[in-house]
């Protein structure tokens, strides 16, 4: 995670990305969150600072921090995107119901050694994974 904007400022410059006052409040708004918000949960934090700002701003500035690394996406079995600035590695726990998100942590990272005799041809550059469940709030609700 960039602990802190200046850090986020720096990272955006050395890569050529201008700095601004909106891709700041979009990175510490979802780095402050801890409930994997969509572009669109995000979207509705920023604009009660910034009311001129657009979902395609919220939008364009989560693909550039993930395309950089500073953040994730979190797949879920939904399709609407949740995002993550926590880059530490941990799993997710996805409430089937209410879609809720959890972060959960391993006392050592799992492995999962691919078998070498399958010739898939990918180069992998990551993994996530995610138990699925339901949430407490969820399993005290009638069906
Ligand atoms: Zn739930
Ligand atoms: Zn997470």
């Amino acid at each position: 995670m960039v602990d802190t904007l200046e850090t986020l400022a720096g990272v955006l410059k050395e890569k050529g990305f201008n700095v601004t006052h909106q891709r700041l409040i979009i990175y510490r708004a979802l780095m402050e969150s801890k409930d994997h918000p969509s572009a669109e949960d995000i979207y509705n934090q920023v604009r009660q600072t910034d009311p001129i700002i657009s979902l395609g701003t919220v939008y364009k500035s989560l693909e550039m921090f993930e395309n950089l690394g500073l953040i994730q996406r979190v797949n879920t079995l939904y399709h609407t995107a949740r995002y993550d600035a926590d880059m530490s590695p941990h799993g997710h726990i996805v409430c089937r119901k209410c879609e809720r998100i959890m972060d959960v942590f391993w006392k050592e990272p799992p492995e999962f050694p691919l078998n070498k005799s399958q010739k898939h041809g990918y180069r992998i550059d990551g993994m996530s994974i995610h138990y699925v469940g339901m949430c407490p709030e969820c399993q005290k609700k009638k069906p």
